[in-house]
């Protein structure tokens, strides 16, 4: 190889070192943009009137535009089969789990998703619901649906025997599935707090379904047979769901 040959060959290395240096350079500055536009996702505050648009305009195309029939027809009036009570949690919306659609349910959600007795002073938010949706709706089913790792049933599980209460609200909500805790702790007293949990779940339904039996129009749909109490569980851990009947002795 002469000196020539060599220093041409040394110009070509060097331009094609240079070019990989470029390369490098921009294969590097590129993955500090993609980084940094990721992280600008990231950082970027939660916008929830984006995220309420685009909600919005997926479900007017892909359902509502989709189902003129249905629209239509719930623009004139809604008659729904079930009312439905569950809890607030952001995990058990029962429209998702149970695939209800716009019609088919009048809903309840509050904290545990309780029904508590029939008190016109102190639960007539809840009272009204019934009323409407039994004696206007005349729904045929009213269905109380409790769920796992239910922070409200925690809530009332660990409430002190001495029946102190350290909030505005939870605590006095709750304790109207008490009748359910006090079953759980003489009957499974020797279960984990969060076994005793989870059979306070059911149970709490168990004592809602009795609660709607002591508002007047309720038990007459019973009488008649045009309503029926269901009471259900929604397990988002296993994935699985459960529904029940009680039943009543109803004396006139
Ligand atoms: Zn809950």
């Amino acid at each position: 190889m002469g000196n020539e040959s060599y220093e041409t060959e040394l110009a070509g290395l060097t331009k094609l070192l240079s070019e990989k240096v470029d390369l490098e350079t921009v294969a590097t500055t590129k993955l500090d943009q993609v980084t940094a536009e990721l992280q600008a996702v990231d950082n970027q505050a939660f916008n929830p009137i984006e995220r309420f648009s685009t909600g919005f305009i997926r479900f007017k195309k892909e359902k509502y535009e989709k189902n003129p029939a249905l629209f239509g027809q719930l623009a004139k009036g809604q008659s729904p089969k079930f009312m439905v009570f569950a809890c607030s949690d952001s995990r058990v919306c029962p429209s998702h789990v149970l695939d209800l659609q716009p019609g088919e349910a009048f809903m309840v959600r509050n904290i545990a998703n309780m029904v508590p007795p029939y008190d016109q002073t102190k639960y007539s938010g809840v009272g009204a619901a019934i009323e409407y949706a039994v004696l206007h709706l005349k729904v045929e089913n009213i269905v109380v649906i409790g769920h796992s790792c239910c922070g409200g049933i925690k809530g009332l599980m660990s409430l002190p025997d001495d029946g102190s209460t350290s909030t505005d609200f939870i605590d006095e909500w709750v304790k109207i599935c008490l009748p359910a805790k006090e079953k759980v702790k003489l009957e499974n007293g020797s279960l984990s707090l969060s076994q005793q949990c989870s059979e306070c779940e059911k149970e709490a339904v168990n004592v809602s379904l009795n609660n709607l039996v002591t508002y007047p129009f309720v038990k007459e749909g019973l009488m008649k047979k045009t309503l029926a109490l269901k009471g259900g569980y929604y397990d988002f851990v296993n994935g699985s769901f459960e529904l029940w009947g009680l039943e009543f002795v109803l004396t006139p």
